[in-house]
C-alpha cells in the first residue's frame, strides 16, 4: 500500500473518461504516481516502510504465459498489463495498492525528487518499451513517428540500445528541437514534405532496421 506523493495525468485517463476503453464504473482514475510505502505484503523482500517508490503505470503478474513470452503488458490478456483504473482502482487517492508489488515496486534514489521521478512511471517506461519492443539492431537506423513525450522517450531509449540512426518525424518545431536534444540525427516536418520520400532520401533509399510509432488516439470531448 503506498500514500500518494506525487501523480500525473495521462491522455490514457481522459480516454477512459472519454469511454473508449469501454464503460468503467465505480473505479478510481489514474495510473501515474509515487509516493511512500506504508504497509508491505509479508513476502515483500527488499523494501521497507517509508521507502520512497515509483510504480509504473503497467503492473503485470509477470509469471503469466504472456508475461513469460516477454509480452508483460499484455499479461493474461490484450493490455491486460494495465490494472490501474481499468481492471482496479487508480492511484489518483491518498493511497493506492500495487499487485505482485516485489516487481512491481522501484526505489527512488535519495537525489533525484519525486515531482521529477513520477515521470519515469508512463512516459519514460512506455517509450522505453517501445524502442525495446523494436528490435533495433546495434547501429540500425530508427524512425520514430511522433515526438511528444512519449515519442521522445522512445527516442531516447533507441539511442541508449544502440541505434546508429535515428530519423524522427514530428510537426512541431519545438518538439523537433526536442528530439534532436533526446538524440535524433534527422527531424523530418511531416507537413513540409512527405516523410517516406525524406527517410528514404535520407537513408539512400534503404530506409530504416525499426520503426516505433508513438500516435496517440484522438479524443473528442463534448459538453
Ligand atoms: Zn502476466
Amino acid at each position: 500500500m503506498i500514500r500518494t506523493t506525487k501523480t500525473l495525468i495521462c491522455t490514457s485517463d481522459t480516454h477512459t473518461v472519454a469511454g473508449s476503453i469501454g464503460q468503467r464504473k465505480n473505479l478510481t482514475l489514474g495510473n501515474e504516481a509515487v509516493g511512500l510505502i506504508e504497509k508491505l505484503g509479508s513476502e515483500v523482500e527488499g523494501f521497507s516502510r517509508g521507502d520512497r517508490v515509483a510504480v509504473n503505470a503497467i503492473t503485470p503478474d509477470f509469471f503469466c504465459h504472456n508475461c513469460q513470452r516477454g509480452y508483460s503488458s499484455h499479461c493474461g490478456e490484450m493490455l491486460g498489463g494495465w490494472e490501474f483504473a481499468n481492471i482496479k482502482d487508480g492511484v489518483f487517492a491518498e493511497r493506492f495498492h500495487v499487485n505482485q508489488a516485489q516487481a512491481n515496486l522501484a526505489p527512488i534514489p535519495d537525489d533525484l525528487p519525486d515531482e521529477k521521478a513520477v515521470y519515469a512511471c508512463d512516459m519514460l517506461s512506455t517509450g522505453m518499451a517501445g524502442a525495446e519492443n523494436a528490435d533495433i539492431p546495434m547501429g540500425g537506423t530508427v524512425t520514430v513517428f511522433a515526438q511528444g513525450p512519449v515519442g521522445l522517450m522512445a527516442t531516447v531509449g533507441a539511442r541508449l540500445l544502440g541505434a546508429g540512426r535515428i530519423i524522427t518525424v514530428e510537426s512541431v518545431p519545438e518538439r523537433m528541437d526536442l528530439s534532436r536534444h533526446y538524440g535524433a540525427d534527422d527531424a523530418v516536418n511531416f507537413e513540409e514534405t512527405d516523410p517516406v520520400d525524406a527517410i528514404m532520401g535520407l537513408t539512400g533509399g534503404e530506409g530504416v532496421d525499426s520503426t516505433i510509432e508513438s500516435l496517440g488516439a484522438q479524443v473528442t470531448f463534448e459538453a
